[in-house]
């Protein structure tokens, strides 16, 4: 059998970081042609010829799409299609390139004000690179009037724009948005792509990169957390030690405590110190520093930013916390995997800690370890409908700890 010379060229330098991802890296890559032939026939281009100025790159979280975005940016801007040294390529993959725009929201929804800038950045010709991009990172966050202010620019784009749209999948994303995207889905990497990233990218000890792709399940924001942060090591282990401690009631509601204040703490790690960053460069801008009252205007600004990073905090707990309850998943997943003998054929996420999941499945049934899956699956989506974290994590452990 022959294969066509295309399907056998490794892909430019510059998708050297997004891993696991052959099929969309060579759609993305035919595009990059595209649009070169465009930039090549200059003033002559007929406006959206050879190139699709709409994509939606889906993928499930932690499988790259960000840095999937970006690398096709700076494809897009290299002369050389990605060679992933010049000025071009490496402004682009840092994120400081001056005609891509990367927009990522921390609020729950993209508002109209957000997305109306972009609206107008997308009109301006690029500055000086080849195209102007605009990554929104969380197109399933845009709702029903903020979606219909992007629609109009992406029905009209001007000949040098391109917009790429992130989201997990195509359905969380507004039908008549979708419907004006090129569609590109990343897929799960395989454990050891992800593990060989940690090791050549973030400079990862080899067996604990490994730990981490597996115990992460491929997240590579999360296996790159796990492998190059002791004490993230350390909390997971905890989360997944606690199924073994709830053997009452009182022991599930202790249980359910540490579990959301291991949560806090680590939500508080990565937000604490932004948040005293942020209060001193607004006081500083508004020439307030030091003062021991502060002028009702700046007390005005300096409750919303309060209000902002309240928003932020609750929702970076309710991100660790979800994380913690997928971490519980993996371990009662592999309990499973016992219960229903395909251990021969199917690798545990959680090897390093055998001996507590044989113990866990000799002393329950493959009936309860579903119900238990259920549940942990539950506690996730009443914690995401805003139910108070420690109400929703209670009800999840007493569930838990029930006789088998
Ligand atoms: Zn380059």
């Amino acid at each position: 059998m022959t294969v066509p010379a295309a399907a056998t060229a490794s892909p430019a330098p510059v998708w050297r970081d997004v891993v696991g991802q052959a099929a969309a890296i060579a759609v993305l890559e035919r595009a990059v042609l595209a649009a070169r032939a465009v930039v090549d026939a200059g003033e002559n281009v007929v406006p959206g010829a050879g190139m699709t100025h709409a994509w939606l790159l889906t993928g499930p979280p932690g499988s790259g799409r960000s840095t999937a975005a970006r690398a096709f940016a700076a494809a897009l801007q290299c002369p050389d299609g990605g060679c992933g040294r010049c000025h071009e390529c490496r402004t682009a993959l840092q994120g400081s390139h001056a005609d891509v725009a990367l927009v990522a929201t921390e609020h729950v929804q993209l508002r109209v004000d957000d997305v109306r800038p972009l609206v107008a950045l997308a009109q301006r010709r690029p500055s000086g690179g080849r195209w102007r991009v605009i990554v929104v990172e969380d197109a399933d966050r845009l709702n029903d009037n903020s979606g219909n202010v992007l629609l109009k620019a992406l029905e009209e784009p001007p000949p040098r724009t391109v917009w790429v749209l992130c989201a997990p999948s195509a359905d969380d994303v507004l039908v008549t948005v979708r419907s004006r995207c090129r569609r590109v889905g990343l897929r799960i990497p395989p454990v050891a792509d992800v593990a060989d990233l940690l090791v050549r990218r973030d400079g990862a000890d080899p067996a604990i990169a490994a730990y981490a792709a597996r115990a992460a399940q491929s997240h590579i924001g999360l296996a790159r957390r796990l492998a190059l942060d002791e004490g993230a090591r350390i909390r997971r282990r905890e989360v997944l030690t606690l199924p073994a401690k709830i053997r009452s009631v009182g022991a599930a509601v202790i249980a359910a405590g540490q579990l959301v204040e291991v949560a806090g703490e680590e939500s508080r790690a990565a937000t604490g110190e932004r948040d005293a960053a942020e209060r001193a460069a607004l006081l500083h801008s508004l020439g307030a520093e030091g003062a021991t009252t502060l002028p009702p205007a700046v007390r005005a600004q300096v409750r919303q930013l309060e209000e902002n990073q309240r928003r932020r905090a609750t929702r970076a707990q309710r991100d660790v916390l979800d994380r913690a309850l997928i971490d519980l998943l993996s371990l009662y997943r592999d309990v499973l995997v016992l219960q229903l003998g395909a251990g021969e054929d199917v690798d545990l996420v959680n090897v390093e800690l055998e001996q507590q999941v044989r113990a866990l499945a000799a002393g329950s049934t493959a009936e309860a370890t579903l119900r238990r899956m259920d549940a942990i699956g539950e506690a996730r989506e009443r914690i995401e409908a805003n139910v108070a974290p420690l109400l929703a994590v209670e009800a999840l452990m007493v569930a838990l700890g029930r006789a088998p």
